[in-house]
Order: C-alpha cells, then sequence, then structure tokens
C-alpha cells in the first residue's frame, strides 16, 4: 500500500485558521478525495472553511487545475471551426441557452453546449429540453463532434462522467452541506469543466439579484473577474456580463413551457428581455469567435436561427413540430385591485415552479415536463382588478397549495412602477 504524502486534517485546520494551502497539498486533497481517500466529511469540512476563509486567486487556480485533472480533456482543434460556448450561473426563468445556441451557428461557429439539469430553484436546459419528444441528452463524443462539424453547428448535451469528476462529487457534497455559494468554489467548478471540456472561447452570463447564488452585484462581480481570470490563464478567450436576476426572466418559468418561449425568440418574437439577453450574448460570443460585426437581430427574424434550432433538434433524435405536454391542472391567480405590477421576486417564483414539479428535490427525481409558471403580467405593466396575473400548472392539484404559500409576500400591486434598468448591467474582460 502506497503511503499518502499529505494529512486531510492538517489541510482543513491551514484554511481553517485563515492560511494559503500550499499547492502540492491541494492537488493531493482533490486527487485523494476522488479516489475516495479523503472522505465526504473531511471535503465538507475543507468547503466550510473555504466559505468561510476563502482562497486567494493562486489557490483558485490550483483549485481549478486539480479538478480538471481529474478526468478526460476533451479537444476540438480538429473541427476546423472555432468553437464558443456560454454558460450561465443559473437563474429563474432562464432558457437562453436554447435560442442562443442555434442563433450563434448561424454564423459557422460551433457551439458545444454541455448542460446540466435543475436541482434545487434553478432550471437546467437539459430536464427543458427532454420536454420535445424524442430528445436525447446523451450523446456519445464522436456523436457531438459530428454534429458540430456538420450543417448543424450547435449541439446542446449531457456532459459525460468523464469530465471533472471532482467537480461532480464535490458539487453534490456542496449541495448539501450549505457550501455552494462560495465565490472560490463556484469559479473552480464552472471552470474546471469548461476548461476541460476545449472551447476556444467562453461567454460567462453571472446573474446577481434574488433568484441568483450571488445577491448583490459586488459579490457577482468578483465571481466574474476570478472566471475571466481563470479562463483567461488557462487559454481560452473569455467575457462575462453581469445580468439581473430580481425578476423572472421572460414570462415562462418552467420547462415545456420555456422551450414553447424559446421558440417564439426563435420566430423573431417572445419577451423583449428574453430577446434582449440572448442577443447581447450572441453578440459577445461572435465578437470572441472574430465576428463582432455579426448581424444576430437579422437571424432571428429572418427564420435561419429558427432552422438551426429544428436542425439541431432533429439531429438529436427530437421532434421539433410535435407538440409540448400540457398540464392536466392550472390554477389562476388574479390582480386583487387595480394599479401597477410594483414588485415580482425571482426566487420565491423558482421555489414555486419547483415545488409545482418542475424542478427536483432529489437528483434522482423525475421532473414535471408540463408544470410551472406563466407569467401573463410583469413589474411596471398595468392591470385591471380580477385580471389574470400568473397560472400556475401542475399534474396533480395537491401541488397548488405549497406553491402558493411559496409565493406569498413575492409580488405586489401598487400605484408606481418601479425603476427598471437594462438587463445586462457590466461586461468584464480579461
Ligand atoms: N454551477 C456549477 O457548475 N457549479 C457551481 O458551483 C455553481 C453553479
Amino acid at each position: 500500500m502506497s503511503v499518502e504524502p499529505f494529512d486531510a486534517v492538517d489541510v482543513i485546520r491551514a484554511k481553517r485558521d485563515g492560511g494559503m494551502v500550499p499547492e502540492k497539498a491541494l492537488r493531493w486533497m482533490v486527487d485523494a478525495y476522488t479516489r475516495g481517500y479523503v472522505s465526504d466529511a473531511q471535503m465538507a469540512s475543507f468547503a466550510m472553511a473555504v466559505f468561510q476563509r476563502g482562497m486567494e486567486r493562486d489557490e483558485i487556480r490550483v483549485l481549478t487545475d486539480a479538478m480538471i485533472a481529474s478526468g478526460e480533456r476533451m479537444s476540438f482543434a480538429t473541427l476546423g471551426k472555432k468553437t464558443v460556448d456560454k454558460h450561465s450561473t443559473g437563474g429563474v426563468g432562464d432558457k437562453i441557452t436554447l435560442p442562443l445556441a442555434p442563433l450563434v451557428a448561424v454564423f459557422g461557429v460551433a457551439v458545444p453546449q454541455l448542460s446540466g439539469r435543475g436541482l434545487g430553484h434553478t432550471g437546467g436546459t437539459l430536464d427543458k429540453l427532454e420536454s420535445i419528444p424524442g430528445w436525447r441528452a446523451a450523446l456519445s463524443n464522436e456523436e457531438m463532434f459530428a454534429q458540430m462539424q456538420g450543417d448543424v453547428g450547435a449541439v446542446i448535451c449531457a456532459a459525460g462522467s468523464g469530465l471533472a469528476p471532482a467537480d461532480k462529487k464535490l458539487y453534490a457534497l456542496r449541495d448539501v452541506t450549505g457550501t455552494v455559494e462560495a465565490i472560490p468554489l463556484i469559479a473552480s467548478s464552472i471552470m474546471s469543466k469548461k476548461i476541460a471540456e476545449g472551447t476556444d472561447a467562453l461567454v460567462l452570463d453571472v446573474k446577481f439579484g434574488s433568484g441568483a447564488f450571488m445577491q448583490d452585484i459586488d459579490r457577482a462581480r468578483e465571481l466574474a473577474r476570478t472566471m475571466v481570470a481563470l479562463g483567461t490563464d488557462s487559454g481560452v478567450a473569455t467575457t462575462a456580463l453581469l445580468t439581473d436576476m430580481n425578476v423572472p426572466l421572460g414570462r415562462a418559468i418552467g420547462n415545456a413551457n420555456e422551450v414553447r418561449e424559446s421558440v417564439e425568440v426563435l420566430a423573431g418574437g417572445g419577451p423583449a428581455d428574453v430577446r434582449e439577453l440572448t442577443l447581447a450574448l450572441a453578440r459577445e460570443m461572435l465578437a470572441l469567435a472574430g465576428q463582432p460585426d455579426a448581424d444576430v437581430e437579422a437571424a432571428l427574424d429572418d427564420g435561419r436561427a429558427m432552422d438551426g434550432w429544428k436542425a439541431m433538434i432533429r439531429a438529436q433524435d427530437g421532434d421539433p413540430d410535435a407538440p409540448l405536454p400540457t398540464a392536466r391542472e392550472t390554477h389562476v391567480v388574479t390582480a386583487p385591485a387595480d394599479g401597477v405590477v410594483s414588485q415580482m421576486d425571482a426566487l420565491p417564483f423558482g421555489i414555486a415552479a419547483w415545488r409545482l414539479g418542475a424542478g427536483r428535490a432529489r437528483a434522482e427525481d423525475p421532473v414535471i415536463f408540463e408544470a410551472g409558471i406563466d407569467l401573463h403580467a410583469k413589474p411596471g405593466d398595468r392591470v385591471v382588478a380580477g385580471q389574470p396575473l400568473f397560472t400556475l400548472s401542475a399534474a396533480d392539484e395537491a401541488r397548488f397549495p405549497r406553491a402558493l404559500e411559496a409565493l406569498e409576500g413575492s409580488w405586489a400591486i401598487g400605484d408606481e412602477a418601479p425603476a427598471a434598468g437594462p438587463i445586462v448591467r457590466e461586461r468584464i474582460t480579461a
């Protein structure tokens, strides 16, 4: 039996007391945890120490590198096209990947969107797409490569289990130990997967506000700067946008209804905020791919992005023209008085949609595709008493009381429209 070169307790103590963990010890900690030598209890304690004490930039770089080294590294070098990916830190009603990937691919850029499933109140791109009959999330590396190389250009699929397995294990542990919202841990988790994936360039949608991991813009900025530095240092051209997640994005929160809304955007319509963010992220992605002047609005409005969407769905055995699931049970909430919608807090709406069945409480649970919330009014809209404000959908009406409970106090009708700013607040570059 080989002798381990470090002791987990020493590493935990060093971080607990506010010190820097030496590079070799940190690399060992990640490797030994992935092998199962360091226990969940020890790693949870270390994660909490990082949560409390933070990490220096250099430690975050080593942690990210160690997580990359835990698995395979993909390469798209032989593809003959530039590859650009987008990652969102997660929000409520965030379906942007769906219209964005085919839109960017219109311009001859390959888009490798390795996506995840939702856990907690933030939705998952794969869950949304699986509401399309026949659509398949699991692709082999060869299938993924062929789809990007051919006319389709864009692929949205599940990340293989070989990519950053240390993160997979650590993320599941953080999720149940109250250690998700730590900048060094989020930054290393996201960037290890993106760097291992082998994309040439990456645009980060870093969200702040009630529906995001980072509640305030200062912490979101710090997270964005940390991730941009990690990407840039690893040779991945990386830009971040700081975007507002205080109010649900668009008018649909769920799975099938979010696909419906994405298709509206691909048809040149859809809610203004979803279109605005899709266009802003597409411009950033194409700028990194050397096409800063690409006319992304035209590609949405003239049907090229829609054609790309249909081809992308068909390539993964989905039927883009098949009807999407609709809910058996609905519950409509109406305006109690005349006025203006003055508040609509993203987090409770995310929790309510989750309780309706749109999200999962345990990783192994299925989601209910037709469950969710459709918003008929958003902050700033004038309403009259009795007018529908939002519709809750579920497979079973027993789900409504707890969802309605989550929504108590989360929205209001007042006299004045709330102050509204642009959805994209800042741009962070290297
Ligand atoms: N998404 C990730 O992949 N990791 C995190 O830590 C947070 C969001």
